[in-house]
């Protein structure tokens, strides 16, 4: 089961998992019916063979008939997104990423699920010195969204912590994906948006801000190793090891259009933290996982794909 399927991780999970022969339920509380971005990153998934999608919120659904035969949950249904979770949606950040998660784990144990593997993000590390970040490190997460990405990981790991639970967990920090579909308010989005159209791109900050940039397909194949190798458990940086600044993705954005871009700059937003670096150590051990894509080819296919937004291009 992948829950968040009509999300933009989630439905790259969901493609590569149906290419690999695994058969995939779907769940997500956006309707393809009524919201066009579901629908546009379901239209690769839909009527495939081996994939049936829900559309139900896992704040109110019944959650084990969708496991009785479910070897893994990957949970990436979520609200992501640092600056809005300040304001009154906080209350949806608790219920999407605790409540819910706390209903799709106790759903694990009771339908006795071998794994759940749980996204969590590089948020949940907060300010850093700069330098790289070890899973073991002292955790300070900065915004209310972070503290609802550590409570969503710390409880799901506590869940799996009781002698009678018989459903592992690993838990995921993914820094910085992104690729073709990418949410529409993330900054690589909105670079090569502005940059192929021609539009002025709003910017927080001085742009100095560094982000250990993670292509999509990398973040998918660390995903489905997380659910497969055999001794995992815990949480993983998963860091595309591409560190850039937000200044070198449009530099990079420009180059790709060949044409200059304007950039409209605003105060850093609280709870941006100026650097986000994974230490890939662990995931590369216990995972067997490196990344493959480096940022410019990387950015390069999410451009190609926003120039022609059908499709599942790979960066290679
Ligand atoms: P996304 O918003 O594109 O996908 C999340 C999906 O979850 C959405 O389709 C949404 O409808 C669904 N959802 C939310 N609450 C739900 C509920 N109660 N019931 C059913 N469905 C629900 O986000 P994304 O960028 O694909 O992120 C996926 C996960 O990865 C999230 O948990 C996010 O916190 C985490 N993450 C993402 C990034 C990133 O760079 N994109 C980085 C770190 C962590």
């Amino acid at each position: 089961m992948v829950t968040g399927a009509a999300g933009f991780i989630g439905s790259h999970l969901a493609h590569a998992l149906l290419q690999s022969g695994t058969i995939v339920i779907g769940v997500d509380r956006r309707d393809p019916a009524t919201d066009q971005i579901a629908a546009a990153n379901l239209a690769g998934l839909q009527g495939v063979p081996g994939y049936m999608h829900i559309t139900a919120d896992l704040l109110n659904c019944a959650v084990d008939p969708l496991l009785v035969e479910a070897d893994v949950i990957f949970h990436l249904a979520g609200v992501p997104g640092i600056r809005p979770s300040w304001g009154p949606r906080f209350t949806e950040y608790v219920a999407s990423n605790i409540l819910a998660a706390q209903r799709v784990m106790e759903a694990a144990s009771r339908m006795s699920v071998p794994r759940l593997v749980v996204a969590s993000s590089s948020s949940v590390y907060g300010p850093t010195s700069g330098g790289a970040s070890v899973e073991t490190d002292h955790l300070r997460p900065a915004s209310p969204y972070a503290v609802t990405k550590l409570a969503e990981e710390h409880l799901c790991l506590a869940h799996a912590a009781r002698a009678d639970c018989p459903t592992n967990v690993v838990a995921l920090r993914y820094f910085t994906v992104y690729g073709p579909r990418q949410r529409t308010d993330m900054f690589t989005h909105r670079a090569l948006h502005a940059a192929l159209a021609g539009q002025p791109l709003r910017m927080f900050g001085d742009g100095h801000q560094r982000r250990d940039f993670t292509y999509v397909d990398d973040a998918v194949a660390a995903t489905i190793a997380a659910a497969t190798a055999p001794n995992a458990t815990g949480a993983f940086n998963i860091g595309g090891g591409s560190s850039a600044s937000l200044l070198d993705v449009i530099n990079i954005a420009k180059s790709l259009v060949g044409r200059d871009l304007q950039i409209h700059q605003e105060p850093a937003r609280s709870g941006d933290v100026l650097t986000t670096r994974a230490n890939p150590a662990r995931a590369h051990e216990v995972l067997g996982w490196q990344p493959q894509v480096d940022l410019h080819n990387g950015l390069r296919a999410h451009m190609q794909a926003l120039a022609q937004p059908v499709g599942y291009s790979a960066a290679a």
